[in-house]
């Protein structure tokens, strides 16, 4: 007797990937650049999302999805900003996904929106699999991490568009070899852009603020 095997994975990988297409033709009708912002919890996301905001928000007119396990508080944060934003609580859920998204999509004025910033739930293992409709990936690692995640965490790094390097304020607190970590992630992605930055001090954020608004710009222009 031969065996049916099922492989769940793939079914869920194949069915988010359709639903992703479709949330990515649905912001490219509205001519939406969307971003999808992942990293381990703690990393800087929200600090990177609200220092965004408050340097663009008079150019670009700004959306954002905030995704985590519990809780309203950074959707709150971003809200306090005037800006549109939906919270999804994935309850128990690692990572962010197609549909949710959707549900998100249908709450935001897409029609008047140019950026939209997604924050996924902090995590390093399995974001990266889940495609949500986004245009660019972009990934946060932070000093006090260690520089050994991308040895750790391959696949969260080589699936990235850019990768910020959080906190390069705490460099002379810190044992943390920069070049080493920059010759990991270039070795797992030679296209990638790598940005040092600190969200606290303002240093290196015109760099991610450039790349952000050219994207912007080449979204506009298509
Ligand atoms: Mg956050």
């Amino acid at each position: 007797m031969t065996v049916k095997v099922i492989k769940i994975g793939e079914d869920i990988l194949g069915a988010n990937e359709e639903k992703a297409r479709a949330n990515r033709k649905r912001l490219d009708t509205h001519g939406v650049l969307t971003v999808n912002i992942m990293s381990s919890p703690g990393a800087g996301k929200t600090s990177l999302i609200l220092s965004t905001i408050n340097q663009m928000k008079e150019k670009v007119k700004i959306a954002v999805i905030e995704g985590d396990v519990a809780s309203s508080v950074d959707a709150e944060k971003v809200s306090e900003m005037g800006i549109p934003v939906v919270q999804i609580n994935t309850e128990g859920g690692c990572h962010l996904d197609a549909n949710m998204v959707e549900s998100a999509l249908n709450s935001l004025p897409l029609e008047d929106t140019e950026l939209l910033l997604i924050e996924n739930v902090g995590n390093l293992i399995c974001p990266n699999e889940f495609a949500l409709g986004e245009h660019r990936r972009v990934m946060i690692s932070s000093l006090p991490e260690g520089d050994d995640k991308p040895l750790k965490y391959p696949a969260m790094f080589a699936d990235s568009d850019a990768v910020l390097l959080n906190k390069i304020d705490l460099q002379p607190y810190l044992d943390y070899d920069v070049n080493a970590f920059k010759k990991v992630v270039t070795g797992l992605n030679p296209d990638v852009i790598i940005l040092p930055v600190s969200c606290k001090t303002g240093e290196g954020m015109e760099a991610w603020f450039s790349w952000l608004e050219s994207g912007v710009k080449n979204k506009k222009e298509r």
